[in-house]
């Protein structure tokens, strides 16, 4: 059967919730508006910002007044999070994957070398890991329930248990009873990116599997927060739509998930394509500007002042040194997108996900920290 991305295949939760309409309905009403300059001051004078005002920060009046958003975002920053750049490691336990993301060198029948680690090798990789002093693991496979189980999963988490205080996950999108397993074993938030929140992009872009699944991959962060999560993760990958749209429902998901669930924490990821091995080479990319970025981690940072941003290595030192001053509070280091590089004792090894654009160890990021004036924090949470 073929479905569709509107469609919830076989033995999907399907959840009573409008969230995905309202993402949609929104950004129609407000996608023609001729957006001024006036109007982005405007926004930029009040304390709380609606969707309509973060619409007109991310406008192309907005690209003009940089400095307002600048000065404005930085003083957000400061108020909710002070100074402090939370520091994370990702660690990719298998690079099995069912499904056929365009973009992906770990998509199915992409010729890569493919690897999942036994028990014994992620508490090597995870001890390695630790001993660089992260304290906040993200657990990765691809999208493969059949190589990556829930139980396979589970295990990992109670391994990172004994050398992480805060255990996130960023696997397949995965049903209310599991992620209540997963939680149960310690896994403390859940990531999972909408890739693009444009149907058509969405439907292009993910040709078949799981992921296909547009309406059930939207409700993920319900599902994980109705499982007792203690905070989700949203993302977009830059690049594969109208990067406006995707950043607008991005945030506005975010918000109405906040509203909704005020006990849960928000993290936003914002990754932009990268190049990478086994992907499709013939796909043309909406490559976004460091300007345009720039403009939309300055929007997100205004309009959801409480919530963690994340950038990863996709970007470069100086961009990311750049924007923890104006707005990111969360960084990863020491990362390896491979499969088993980290410990000398791991056989099974698998090639990397995306190659990465910033390459220092978790001991050279915090110094760089601190000599841009930031405090680095390994962990925020006290597990009792
Ligand atoms: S992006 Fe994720 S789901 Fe898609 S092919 Fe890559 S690993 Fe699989």
């Amino acid at each position: 059967m073929n479905y569709s991305v509107n469609d919830y295949q076989p033995n999907m939760d399907v959840l009573d919730s409008t969230i995905k309409d309202q993402i949609i309905d929104r950004y129609e009403d407000l996608k023609d508006k001729k957006v001024t300059k006036a109007d982005v001051l405007a926004s930029l004078e009040k304390d709380q910002l609606n969707e309509e005002d973060y619409f007109n920060l991310l406008s192309d009046a907005g690209l003009d007044l940089l400095d307002q958003m600048g000065a404005l975002a930085k003083k957000r920053r400061g108020q909710y999070f002070g100074n402090n750049v939370c520091l994370f490691s990702p660690i990719y336990i298998a690079n099995y994957c069912n499904n056929s993301c365009r973009y992906c060198g770990f998509r199915a029948k992409s010729p890569i070398q493919r690897a999942k680690l036994t028990e014994e090798e992620i508490e090597l990789e995870m001890k390695s890991l630790s001993e660089s002093g992260i304290e906040d693991v993200l657990i990765l496979t691809g999208e493969s329930q059949e190589f990556s189980s829930i139980d396979y999963i589970t295990s990992s988490v109670e391994i990172a248990k004994k050398y992480f205080t805060s255990i996130g996950l960023e696997v397949y999108p995965a049903n209310v009873e599991d992620y209540k397993k997963l939680h149960k074993a310690g896994a403390d938030y859940v990531t999972v990116f909408q890739e693009s929140y444009n149907k058509e992009a969405y439907d292009f872009y993910h040709p078949f599997g799981h992921k296909r699944s547009w309406v059930y991959r939207v409700e993920t962060q319900e599902r994980a927060l109705m499982a007792g999560m203690r905070g989700v993760g949203f993302g977009a990958l830059f690049g594969l739509a109208d990067p406006v749209e995707d950043a607008f429902k991005l945030a506005y998901h975010a918000s109405l998930i906040q509203k909704k669930y005020p006990h849960g924490e928000i993290a936003i990821s914002l990754p932009r394509i990268r190049p990478t091995q086994g992907a499709d080479n013939t796909l043309n990319f909406n490559y976004v500007s460091d300007k345009k970025f720039f403009q939309i981690l300055l929007a997100i940072r205004i309009y959801l002042p409480f919530a963690s941003i994340t950038l990863s290595t996709r970007e470069s030192k100086d961009f990311r040194d750049l924007a923890v001053q104006y707005g990111a509070t969360k960084i990863s280091a020491s990362v390896d997108t491979s499969i088993g590089h980290r410990s000398k004792e791991t056989k099974d090894s698998g090639d990397e996900q995306f190659a990465i654009n910033d390459t220092r160890t978790t001991e050279d990021a915090v110094k760089d920290l601190l000599n841009l004036g930031m405090t680095p924090v390994y962990t925020d949470y006290l597990r009792l």
